[in-house]
């Protein structure tokens, strides 16, 4: 597995912050994982199999919002 994080390029092998792990009846081991930027991912791992991402939420609303001008507040 050598996939990279889309939104900071965080190297997928290494995660982050591991929030939570647990085993399914099927030996399968689902774990959350906090990427650098703040995404979500829910990662599985067969017993002796493969790890896979199933899913990757979006970084962050405070880091992806930093820099970026908020239209809505008065400019004068
Ligand atoms: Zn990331």
């Amino acid at each position: 597995m050598d996939n990279l994080c889309p939104h900071c390029g965080w190297p997928d092998a290494e995660p982050y912050q591991v929030i939570s792990r647990r085993l399914t009846r099927d030996s399968t081991q689902l774990s959350w994982v906090r990427c650098a930027c703040g995404s979500l991912q829910m990662r599985q791992q067969p017993r002796g199999g493969e790890v896979s991402v199933l899913t990757r939420g979006r970084p962050t609303s405070d880091m992806s919002n930093l820099g970026n001008g908020h239209s809505e507040l008065p400019s004068h």
